[in-house]
């Protein structure tokens, strides 16, 4: 079936098929007082008006209006159990977010709530919070688990991932995020988690078909870089692709090693170095930054500028979660980055 869009104020299309960096990055074909004809969920062709509007099936008047390619959020913790509003005063008052991780906060508190929840509770919330997205916009997301830090929960949170992309109109990259946080039954035992996550759920998640990549959370207070090594290498060997939450708040070199070892993205970013844009640069690595995330915490914002100078491309991600950046809106990121991210 055809379907035209006319009466386009202004149709903005950034060129080209993969991810840009440089002066590339900011190309975008624009044409005003346009149309744009779809055959079969497939863009056929767009003109200005000094072409003729063709005419189709099923005609949406745009009225005026800009229409742009619907938004990728490139990192979203989509589905948790609770809120951590009780955060919001001890962070206003400058409790760092490593000290409230300590005082059991943090991730740690969003896993307690999360395990607690049942599935249906789960999947419901995050259905609204997918519907609120896509009204601004969002048309692909990326999902990531990281708040059961057990095998039935990491599991769980995965299987309404793909409920929710099976039955929603987004379409939802998944990703297995176990190494989030170390939870708090191996406290002292890191290497016995390390091994849960690698021998036994990640098999799973594989079997099961329930993630298209594996993610890992390389920080003080997380994952050192030896044991993300160890995590993002089971998920290669399993044939996932590669992300990292790398750099948010001290640099030990994760952007490095998610670049050597072939990730598609490093995340937050907010603290890398030279040499984190050199890794990122020359492995063809996408910084994923996320702004909103640096408006929470009340924290610096990445080195966008000098990474798209360096030809890195870069990437916006809304990092939407219930304690570090409460907040879906891809849009509103955007701003907080385009104005803030020097
Ligand atoms: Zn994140």
């Amino acid at each position: 079936m055809k379907i035209l869009v006319s009466n386009i104020g202004m149709l903005a299309t950034p060129l080209g098929r993969t991810a840009q960096g440089g002066t590339q990055q900011g190309q975008i074909q624009i044409l005003e007082k346009a149309w744009l004809l779809m055959e079969d969920d497939r863009i056929v062709s767009v003109g200005d008006c000094t072409v003729p509007t063709p005419s189709a099936e099923l005609t949406i008047n745009a009225k005026n209006k800009l229409v742009t390619p619907g938004l990728v959020d490139a990192h979203t913790h989509l589905v948790f159990g609770g809120w951590r509003e009780k955060e919001l005063l001890p962070k206003l008052n400058k409790v760092s977010y490593l000290e409230i991780l300590a005082q059991g906060g943090g991730i740690l508190s969003t896993v307690k709530a999360t395990r607690l929840a049942e599935k249906e509770q789960l999947k419901a919330k995050a259905k609204k919070i997918l519907n609120r997205m896509l009204k601004q916009g969002v048309t692909t997301l990326e999902a990531k688990s990281g708040y059961g830090l057990d095998v039935t929960t990491e599991l769980k949170l995965l299987e309404i991932i793909k409920e929710l992309q099976e039955e929603e109109v987004v379409t939802i990259v998944p990703t297995f995020l176990g190494a989030h946080a170390l939870p708090p039954e191996y406290q002292n035992n890191r290497e016995a988690y390390i091994k849960l996550v690698t021998e036994n759920v990640l098999p799973q998640v594989v079997q099961k078909k329930l993630a298209a990549y594996l993610d890992a959370f390389c920080e003080q207070g997380a994952f050192t870089v030896a044991e993300c090594q160890q995590i993002l290498r089971a998920g290669k060997e399993a044939g996932l692709g590669l992300k990292c939450h790398c750099d948010e708040i001290v640099a030990l070199g994760g952007t490095e090693l998610a670049a050597k070892m072939g990730a598609v993205s490093c995340e937050h970013l907010i603290k890398t170095d030279a040499r984190g844009i050199a890794a990122l640069r020359s492995n063809g690595t996408i910084a994923c930054l996320l702004p909103g995330t640096s408006f929470y915490l009340d924290a610096t914002y990445a080195p966008a500028r000098e990474m798209i100078r360096q030809e890195v491309p870069v990437a916006f991600g809304s990092d939407f979660n219930p304690g570090s950046c409460p907040c879906s809106s891809l849009q509103l990121a955007m701003h907080i980055g385009c104005y803030n991210m020097a």
